[in-house]
């Protein structure tokens, strides 16, 4: 089987098997708050995580697991966690890392309220950030102090398309041991991959290209690591608690399954309306990243022969 066939199959199928579920085609709703223990002492081994199984679905829901699981495989990552927002995610990611007096070394530009988050952690904690280009590695090295807790990418970024070389700056991070989080939501895991380039954790607004159809709001994010994972788990996700709902993970699984068709004809259309805006003498520019005179032209076509990557292995 090749790899293209391997990423669409996985689009539908992973992480679910019917036969554990009534043959049932598509996975159950389970809208269950709390999950009920044989005895006192199967409840204690759970709680003290000697036992697989659900206790609350703040902790976890099997609806929800099977989503995690598809987005960790998309993603090539180890695991995932699927938030009720997008910001939900971006900020249990960011509380993992802070501490007051740390560094968050950013991007450029960022979504408006992932901006709006670093801006507040420095108000309320005293986290200071860095908005850097990135496009080099000397600046972004210049811009690294002894107290950079994460370096926090997002590409391409919303609404400036800018990109970044992600392998550029891991391979700095790598020389720091600084941890790398990239929001790949602009891309979805059938263009890009920053686990694969060496980033630690992936963020998703899947509200936007995982859901496909504008129904719902929601995160994932996916790590690199799964004891680290878990570590998030327990700690930013249980305790600040931004969970999704088990009928919001259900329909982010239904929109995932045509993700690859639908990617394919967002490429594909955005190509023809900026070739058609050309012809408009008005029209002063055309922020485009396949646009062969835009500086990010170069990454813009590594990122679009992705798919043609996963076709041929
Ligand atoms: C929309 C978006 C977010 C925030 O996601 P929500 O699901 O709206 O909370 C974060 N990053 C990017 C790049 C986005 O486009």
């Amino acid at each position: 089987m090749n790899k293209k066939k391997r990423f669409e199959t996985m689009l539908i199928h992973k992480g679910y098997s019917s036969q554990d579920f009534h043959d049932s085609l598509n996975p159950p709703i389970f809208h269950s708050s709390t999950f009920t223990f044989s005895t006192a002492e199967q409840g204690e081994k759970r709680f003290a995580g000697e036992e697989e199984g659900f206790i609350y679905s703040r902790l976890g829901n099997p609806t929800v697991r099977v989503l995690e699981e598809r987005m960790a495989a998309l993603e090539k990552g180890e695991a995932a966690l699927a938030f009720g927002s997008g910001m939900a995610a971006v900020s249990a990611v960011l509380f993992h890392f802070v501490y007051s007096g740390s560094h968050i070394l950013c991007s450029r530009g960022v979504y408006g309220c992932t901006f709006g988050l670093i801006g507040l952690l420095h108000k309320k904690f005293g986290v200071i950030h860095t908005f850097n280009p990135m496009q080099t590695a000397e600046e972004i090295e210049a811009a690294i102090h002894d107290q950079t807790c994460c370096i926090y990418v997002e590409t391409p970024i919303n609404p400036t398309m800018e990109l970044i070389d992600i392998r550029l700056v891991t391979d700095v991070a790598k020389k720091y041991g600084i941890p790398v989080v990239v929001d790949n939501t602009f891309c979805s895991p059938y263009l890009q991959n920053p686990l694969e380039l060496g980033a630690d954790y992936v963020i998703h607004s899947a509200t936007k290209y995982i859901s496909g159809h504008g129904d719902v709001i929601a995160g994932i994010v996916v790590g690199k690591n799964k004891e680290d994972m878990q570590k998030i788990r327990m700690t930013t996700q249980k305790d600040i608690g931004g969970i999704i709902a088990p009928f919001d993970a259900w329909l982010l699984l239904r929109g995932l399954k045509t993700l690859h068709v639908r990617m394919d004809r967002h490429v594909e259309n955005t190509r023809e309306l900026a070739n058609y805006l050309k012809s408009y003498p008005f029209i002063e520019d055309i922020i485009y990243p396949g646009n062969p005179n835009s500086p990010y032209y170069f990454f813009w076509t590594i990122i679009h022969l992705k798919p043609l990557s996963n076709l041929f292995g």
